[in-house]
């Protein structure tokens, strides 16, 4: 079965999982002169079997809200593929989980994970339960409730969640605790831990300062430097406001933070100080507007950073964030770099759009692996049990971040995809990631 008869299969079959086709599509289309020059690939039916997940474990989770009513929710691990490693990537708490959109995430992070040179196969996970508006003692008991089901399905070799949108280092230490009381283990099961107990330093920083080393990268292949850029960044968490204060720290001019209700713009650009507040007042999930009452700026109800001017983008909030329409603003706007810190935050369209006007683009399953490759380095941390120190980490971050881009930039290269000193960073990452994974199948035969 050709590539294209693969496609049209998964349209066919998972039509109702459109993030799912979505994401698909997008690694196939740029797959294709490596998958002619190897006809192994076609023989094993690499493709065809990498877009059905190994398997997809599906469970209910009951839990009790502080009035004593019992709640049910919906919780899923999806464990994609383990060719390279145990399963691993995050867990997704938001009213918008469902299979689609965990398909496409655990099938993103297959290749993500393998383009981060580190032992870990792709898997995602998380529930459709909704940490907007509830207690500390609801999340407690919620998170609780969701480790005593998915303890059967994990375990440090075999498949190692982590945080997304929603899961942080609270979540991460509530579940931790209920593994570890359930299996009577103290392993490296679960990745984004407390620093004091198994967590490895830099974690928090890990995804928002690797997109920013990234993008270091793709400015240096093009003899320019980050320095006295207008970056807009989209999104308040951590991983923005960690893209942002790494850009600020290397000479940026970082004007624009966003959430669900708007876009906060402020024209002198954000400092650490500004960071800091930033921090505190998501911590505590109060609304960004009220900065312009401390330090001033714009506050631009219910819109998205892209009507603002600017040289580079870091949207860093959800999928398909970035529509067409905010593609043409951005084009429009003076923006010459796009880099995902989000996992597929600009829609196909979207991305057609700035390519064919040679803005120079970064896909999240290049640009934001420093969140999962720090958590790698979690994991071998936690089995030698010795701990490395920030500056270790940090370096080990910058040369992954490097190489991940190197590899990108040269296979688009060696498959004719660079046009005339423009990277294909989407083919050339799709390629490396791919590889990496089919070889290991090839070499398996046809188990896996
Ligand atoms: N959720 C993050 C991602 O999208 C991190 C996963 C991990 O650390 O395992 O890559």
């Amino acid at each position: 079965m050709s590539i294209n008869q693969a496609i049209k299969k998964v349209e066919e079959r998972y039509a109702h999982q459109p993030e799912f086709v979505q994401a698909v599509k997008e690694v196939a289309l740029t797959i294709a002169p490596l998958y002619d020059a190897h006809p192994e690939y076609e023989k094993l039916k690499i493709f065809e079997r990498l877009v059905e997940p190994d398997r997809v474990i599906a469970f209910r989770v009951n839990w009790e809200n502080d009035k004593g009513e019992v709640q049910v929710n919906r919780g899923w691990r999806v464990q994609f593929c383990n060719a390279l490693g145990p399963y691993k990537g995050g867990l997704r708490f938001h009213p918008t989980v469902n299979q689609s959109v965990l398909k496409f995430l655990g099938f993103e992070q297959i290749f993500k994970n393998a383009l981060t040179g580190l032992p870990i196969g792709g898997g995602k996970g998380g529930s459709d339960f909704d940490p907007k508006g509830k207690s500390e003692s609801e999340i407690r008991r919620f998170c609780y409730a969701f480790m005593r089901e998915l303890h059967h399905y994990i375990s440090k070799d075999m498949d190692v969640p982590a945080g997304d949108i929603g899961v942080g280092g609270r979540e991460v230490s509530y579940m931790y605790a209920m593994y570890k009381n359930l299996t009577h283990e103290y392993s490296g099961v679960l990745t984004g831990k407390g620093v004091g107990f198994g967590g490895s330093l830099m974690r928090t920083e890990a995804t928002g300062y690797g997109a920013v080393y990234f993008l270091e990268n793709m400015l240096k292949a093009q003899n320019e430097s980050i320095e006295g850029k207008v970056v807009l960044v989209s999104g308040a968490g951590n991983v923005s406001l960690h893209a942002a204060e790494k850009a600020c720290m290397l000479g940026a001019k970082v004007v624009t933070v966003s959430d669900s209700q708007g876009t906060l713009y402020d024209e002198k650009g954000l400092d650490q100080e500004k960071i800091n507040w930033l921090k505190k007042q998501k911590d505590q999930s109060k609304p960004l507007s009220e900065y312009i009452e401390v330090y001033g700026g714009e506050w631009f109800a219910g819109q998205k950073p892209w009507h603002i001017k600017g040289d580079i983008a870091i949207p860093s909030a959800t999928q398909n964030e970035v529509n067409e329409e905010d593609a043409k603003l951005m084009v429009d706007n003076g923006i010459k770099y796009v880099v995902e810190g989000a996992n597929m935050p600009l829609t196909a369209e979207a991305i057609d759009h700035i390519r064919d006007n040679r803005v120079h683009y970064a896909p999240g399953k290049a640009a934001n692996a420093g969140g999962v490759a720090v958590s790698a380095l979690e994991m071998s941390q936690n089995s030698v049990r010795q701990y490395k120190t920030f500056e270790q980490i940090d370096e080990r971050l910058k040369n992954i971040m490097k190489n991940i881009h190197d590899c990108a930039a040269e296979a688009s290269e060696t498959y004719n995809q660079t046009d005339n000193g423009y990277v294909d960073y989407m083919a050339g990452s799709n390629i490396v990631g791919f590889k990496r994974v089919a070889d290991a199948l090839v070499a398996y035969g046809f188990l896996n």
